[in-house]
């Protein structure tokens, strides 16, 4: 049931040595990207209309033009490898499996976009893998593929791996950027956006880690293996991580169409102890919630989204009737209530809010006024909070009010 598109490299070669990736075709794509115009490269991924797979969607084909298109000197790529989304750990695999097919990504995005530095931002828990990626940055130099003059072709490229501290918000773009800088990691304000003003003010063009993995292996597609999967708007591959009460939980490619029932029961091994699952969270914690009524449900951008849930980071957590919903939405809200940065007053007040009327629900106080208390504070932040976190931090509660509807029917209450 998994295909090895983007995962064919792992366990083929020796991630400690550039020559074994050589064996394997390394750096061809980046040799086939060089002799192309970076417009027939951003032409090829608007055909297999990529969105990025960090959680945002953006068309990759789209963003790597608009950055192209930037006037301006000294432009970046970054690659966002904060991967903090929880529940969610595919990008790790790319990083400790395929480390120098990520850097040859790099390679190639520098190319098409016109940028002259690169930066790894890889969050700390990942700091294990940070003498593989710093040994495979080494040997790309050594061996002429960073530096100047790449491959004779006259451009000038070089990476910088840079470790976050442990925040959450810091897979937010703007404060990725301002922690790379050496600043506190908070968002800021958009516009101006990082493409225009990005790490130290530079054009900036950021990606997530599957998202530029793909690169090489579709330069390299002269059979079309990747848009021969899926359909629609979800062409192609998706790599996905199961979590929670399954009994084979872990990282799967799978080809978008595959069902959630496909992805729980084959490839997971079910759920432990044949118990009824309770619930999915799809997407981490900013994510949403289903129930197993989603089982049949094929997993592509659409069809998550027809039935109230979403890609988003690619993670899964399925929970089994063991656990309480409201207990789950309790440690959720409290995840962001800790991981809000506390800048803005929605998000900041928002989460913590939520958080007391939770906790309120489970003592049996909570009133019908606090459900709808709690609906409004949810809306307000969603419509008024300055990043992605505070935007997304209630759609798991929200969601859990459709799918649990008699939990919150409090003297009448319901959401
Ligand atoms: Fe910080 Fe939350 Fe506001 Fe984002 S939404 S800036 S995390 S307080």
């Amino acid at each position: 049931m998994q295909v090895h598109f983007l995962t064919k490299n792992f366990g083929k070669y020796d991630t400690s040595s550039i020559g074994s990736y050589m064996n394997v075709g390394g750096f061809e794509a980046l040799r086939k990207a060089v002799t192309m115009d970076p417009e027939k490269i951003t032409d090829l991924l608007t055909k297999v209309k990529i969105k990025g797979r960090g959680g945002a969607e953006y068309p990759l084909g789209r963003k790597w033009s608009q950055a192209r298109a930037v006037r301006g000197e000294r432009k970046v790529v970054i690659c966002n490898a904060d991967e903090g989304e929880t529940t969610t750990f595919k990008d790790r695999e790319l990083i400790c499996h395929d480390p120098f097919n990520l850097i040859e990504a790099m390679i190639i995005a520098a190319y098409v976009v016109g940028a002259s530095d690169g930066f790894i931002y890889m969050r700390a828990e990942y700091a294990c893998y940070r003498p593989l990626l710093l040994n495979a940055i080494r040997q790309a130099k050594n061996y002429g593929f960073l530096g100047t003059n790449i491959l004779g072709r006259g451009f000038d490229f070089d990476i910088h791996l840079y470790s976050g501290a442990g925040a959450y918000v810091c897979g937010e773009g703007t404060a990725l950027i301002r922690s790379i800088e050496g600043k506190a990691g908070r968002p800021r304000m958009k516009p101006p956006f990082i493409k225009v003003s990005g790490v130290f003010a530079r054009p900036t063009c950021l990606n997530n880690v599957e998202t530029l993995s793909l690169v090489p292996h579709l330069l390299l597609d002269d059979a079309g293996v990747y848009a021969s999967c899926g359909s629609g708007e979800s062409i192609g591959t998706k790599l996905i991580s199961v979590a929670g009460n399954v009994n084979r939980p872990g990282v799967f490619e799978i080809p978008f169409g595959t069902t959630v029932r496909e992805i729980l029961y084959d490839l997971a091994g079910g759920i432990q102890h044949d118990r009824k699952i309770q619930l999915i969270q799809f997407g981490g914690a900013s994510g949403k919630i289903a129930d197993a009524s989603i089982l049949d449900t094929p997993y592509t951008y659409e069809d998550l989204r027809a039935a109230g849930v979403m890609v988003g980071s690619g993670g899964m957590l399925v929970i089994d009737e063991r656990t309480s919903v409201l207990d789950f939405l309790r440690m959720n809200q409290e995840f962001f209530w800790e991981e809000s940065c506390g800048q803005c007053t929605p998000c900041r007040e928002g989460n913590l809010h939520i958080k007391i009327i939770l906790d309120k629900m489970a003592a049996g106080t909570a009133t019908r006024e606090d459900i709808a208390i709690m609906i409004k504070i949810a809306r307000v932040m969603s419509m008024s909070s300055l990043c992605g976190l505070g935007e997304t931090a209630q759609n798991t509660l929200m969601s859990a009010m459709k799918v649990f509807p008699d939990l919150f029917d409090i003297g009448g209450a319901r959401a």
